[in-house]
This record gives structure tokens, sequence and C-alpha cells, in this order.
């Protein structure tokens, strides 16, 4: 049985004053049941992370990057190190919006997971297809291939969360059909499976438009552990649903 895991990705939305506001309205919309049945995570700016680390209670806090190594000349990154050591738990590796728009490759994407783990973090590491690759019928392929070059040798269930995004269904209010997420989720579990030996335990989250009205479906799939979310994630009205759905 694989504990669920609903994340919030904020991107580079809300301030300090927005940020306290809403972790403070979820921690008053929730109740321990709803912590006993999943993990709940929020990745703010970087800033935020140790004032809202402060106050989170049993939300968890991560972080939406991180440098590839501990510390050196490295202008601009953040130390995975550093992150730990202000309360953080995890750290997205890999996002879609890194891969493209900041021409992130796999090879980066891996050494950042892995200094993270190094760290004592959980890498939440990304993978999805573009729309093109899928409607062409390559979007396995691309998924496996991504896994291969940005996983860690050695990731375990502790250290590892898999998210897959269809690049196409993020923020843009398409999801895709529960039959394509079970279909590449039983996949990328063969996968992992193939490269770490045991993933039976290994968290994969779904992301691209979840929504309220469509969490209940996605998070019943057998190999859905939870969800990687956006827009959803920035109200408490919008965000508490989704974790009140993993019941
Ligand atoms: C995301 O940014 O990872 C994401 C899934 O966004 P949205 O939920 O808005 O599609």
């Amino acid at each position: 049985m694989r504990r669920a895991l609903i994340a919030g990705n904020w991107k580079m939305n809300l301030g300090l004053e927005e940020g306290m506001v809403l972790v403070q309205s979820l921690l008053n919309q929730s109740s321990a049941e709803d912590f006993a049945n999943c993990d709940v995570l929020v990745c703010p700016q970087m800033p935020l992370i140790a004032p809202l680390a402060d106050i989170a209670g049993n939300i968890k806090i991560g972080a939406q990057d991180c440098g590839a190594t501990d510390s050196g000349a490295f202008t601009g990154d953040t130390s995975p190190q550093l992150l730990a050591s202000l309360g953080c738990d995890y750290v997205i590796v890999g996002h879609s919006e890194r891969r493209a728009g900041r021409f992130e490759d796999d090879g980066l994407i891996q050494a950042k997971a892995g200094a993270a783990q190094k760290a004592g973090l959980t890498a939440i590491v990304c993978v999805g297809e573009s729309e093109m690759e899928r409607e062409l019928g390559n979007a396995e392929t691309i998924v496996a291939s991504q896994l291969a070059g940005s996983i860690p040798e050695g990731s375990n269930a502790e250290n590892l969360v898999v998210a897959y995004e269809p690049v196409w269904a993020i923020g843009t209010g398409k999801t895709a059909s529960e039959a394509d997420v079970q279909e590449m989720h039983a996949s990328i579990r063969d996968q992992l499976e193939d490269l770490l030996g045991d993933a039976s335990k290994i968290r994969i989250l779904y992301g691209g438009s979840v929504k309220a009205d469509n969490a209940k479906a996605l998070l019943a799939l057998k190999d859905v552990d939870g969800a990687l979310v956006g827009g959803a994630s920035l109200k408490a009205e919008s965000f508490m649903p989704i974790i009140k759905a993993t019941k």
C-alpha cells in the first residue's frame, strides 16, 4: 500500500503574506484524518521555504528546483543541503517548464535529483511527452528515455517520487484519459522495476490540470499514488477537495 502524496506547485506565484494565509487556511480546513490518508506538500518560491516551514505543521514544504551540487561557484543556484536545513523535505526536478524553458536535459536533472537525495531530500522527478509525441504514438518511448536518463542510480521509495505530467495537459484544462494515465503509470512502474529493482513502493504522481472534479477518478487508478497540482493548488477552495479526494 502506497501512501498518497498531494503536491502543490505554486510556480512563480504567491508572496509571503499570501503563502502564509494559504498554508494557514489549509491547516484550518483539514482534519487529522486528511493527513492520515496522505502527505500534503506545497512548493513555494525559494525565499518562502523557511518562513512557511516554520508554520506548516503537518504540511510538508518542497522546493521547485535545486542546484546539482552541495555548494560552490554556481551563481543563482540553491544548495539542496541548505534547503534541507531550512525545513524542506522534497524538491521538484525536471519540471517541463525547466526542461523546455531553461533547456535542462536528463543529465542535469539526474545530477540535481542525486544532489537532493544526498542532502536527505526526496526528489520528485518529472517526466512527460509533448502533444506531438503522443500523436505520433511515441509517448511511452519518450517517457522511458527521460526516466532512464534522469533517475539517479540506487533511488528508492524514500528518496524518489516520479511525476508523470503530459506537457499538453499542464495549465491547459486538458487531462489525459483515465485509461491513458493508468497505462502510462503501469509502464513507468515496469521501467522503474527494470532500473531499480523493486518499484512497488515508489510513488508515481499524475499532473496536468488536476481539479476537484477529476481528482477522485484519477486518484482511484491502480498506479496513481497522488497528484502534482499547479493552478488548483493556489487557493484552499480548489486544493482542499483534491486532498480530500484521496480518501
Ligand atoms: C504543473 O505545473 O505541474 C501542473 C500540473 O499545472 P496544472 O495543474 O495547472 O496543470
